[in-house]
């Protein structure tokens, strides 16, 4: 469904941070990419949604490519509406209520207004927050758990078709990061999207993925499911 064609990145210091790389994901595959500081993991998810664009190969979702100005099949706002996006740090804005921080997108879509209020009731109940409590607070009164669960609800409340997180979870407590692991994967069981995840904690990539790369200096050492990983270490 994604399909990363000879895609190298360079920047402008010349510093290549993703060299020649060669690999598809499946639809509705949890997919993490697991490496150390600095081997480019945020530089191959970002130019998944073109947060940054690439210097040489292609990218191909659902067969179209995605990437350069005048070639690209779709155009910025088809791809980046079909494309949920969760940072690591929480960047819920401020001044708005958790309701209308899961309906950016949603309003952006111009969906009707008892179709925004009841998928953001949904997207609360799902990750239990129970929006009689929570819809109309802002995001300074929930723990840093909370507002993470939000940020993974909103990254979904349009319905994209692939979720890209950067490792979401790694400013979290342990205990809130156990849960929200365990929750996520409970969502994916019921939502069946494709998920790219970003993480540089093995046991977390075991955890959560259907498939493993493995990258080392901007290339792939290795790329399996969990047990294939453990096999070959
Ligand atoms: P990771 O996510 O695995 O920590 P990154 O994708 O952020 O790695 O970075 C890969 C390499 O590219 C690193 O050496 C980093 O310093 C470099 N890099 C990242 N972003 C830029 C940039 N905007 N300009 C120059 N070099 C960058
Ligand atoms: P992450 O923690 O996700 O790996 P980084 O802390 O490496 O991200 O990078 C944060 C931001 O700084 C990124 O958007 C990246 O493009 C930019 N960046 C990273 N390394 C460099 C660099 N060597 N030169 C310029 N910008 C960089």
């Amino acid at each position: 469904m994604i399909a990363f064609e000879n895609v190298t990145k360079k920047y402008d210091n010349n510093q290549i941070a993703v060299n020649a790389i060669n690999f598809e994901i499946q639809k509705g595959e949890f997919f993490v990419i697991i490496g150390p500081s600095g081997c480019g993991k945020t530089t191959l998810l970002k130019m998944i949604n073109r947060l940054i664009q690439l210097t040489e190969g292609t990218i191909r979702i659902n067969g179209k490519r995605i990437n350069g100005k005048r070639i690209s099949d779709y155009n910025i706002h088809e791809l980046r509406w079909n494309i949920g996006y969760v940072l690591q740090q929480i960047a819920l804005f401020p001044h708005m209520t958790i309701a209308e921080n899961i309906a950016i997108v949603p309003e952006m879509k111009k969906w009707e207004t008892t179709k925004i209020q009841q998928r953001v009731h949904e997207l609360l109940e799902m990750v239990g927050l129970e929006p009689a409590q929570y819809s109309d607070r802002k995001p300074n009164e929930l723990s840093g758990g909370e507002q993470q669960r939000v940020g993974v609800v909103r990254a979904l409340a349009a319905d994209p078709e692939i979720i890209l997180m950067d490792e979401p979870f790694s400013a979290l407590d342990p205990i809130s990061r156990t849960k929200l692991q365990n929750d996520l994967l409970e969502l994916q069981r019921a939502i069946n999207k494709t998920i790219v995840f970003v993480s540089h904690d093995m046991q977390e990539a075991l955890k959560l993925g259907d498939r493993i790369c493995v990258m080392k200096d901007g290339e792939i050492v290795q790329i399996g499911t969990p047990k294939e990983i453990i096999q070959n270490p």
